[in-house]
C-alpha cells in the first residue's frame, strides 16, 4: 500500500500509528509562510532552511502547534540513530503542514 521506506521497524510503527495515540512521531513540513517569516527574522534564504520537523508527541487531536500537546523535536531516531532529516527529506512523508 505504502511504498515508503523507514529507517527501521520501530520509527515505523510509531509513525504509521493514530496521531492521538501517544507516543507517536510526526514528520511536519513548515508551509511557505512559516519559512518566509523564518527567513526574515534570521535574515537568510528559504533554501537554507530546514523545511520539515521531527516529532515525538503525547498525542493530540488538533494541530501540532497547540501549545498544550507535550511534544518533543527530535533530530535522529532514538532507535536506530538515523539523522532524520537525511532520511525523511521527501514531502512524502510530511503527515502535517504548519503554516
Ligand atoms: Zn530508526
Amino acid at each position: 500500500m505504502s511504498n515508503k521506506n523507514f529507517c527501521c521497524e520501530k520509527f515505523e510503527f510509531r509513525y504509521n500509528g493514530e496521531k492521538t495515540m501517544g507516543l507517536n512521531f510526526r514528520v511536519v513540513k513548515y508551509g511557505e509562510k512559516f519559512l518566509e517569516r523564518e527567513a526574515e527574522l534570521y535574515n537568510k534564504k528559504i533554501e537554507n532552511i530546514f523545511n520539515k520537523a521531527y516529532f515525538v508527541t503525547d498525542g493530540y487531536s488538533g494541530p501540532i502547534t497547540d501549545f498544550s500537546i507535550k511534544k518533543m523535536v527530535i533530530n535522529y531516531c532514538p532507535f536506530c540513530g538515523q539523522k532524520l532529516s537525511d532520511f525523511y527529506k521527501s514531502d512524502d512523508y510530511s503527515q502535517e503542514v504548519i503554516g
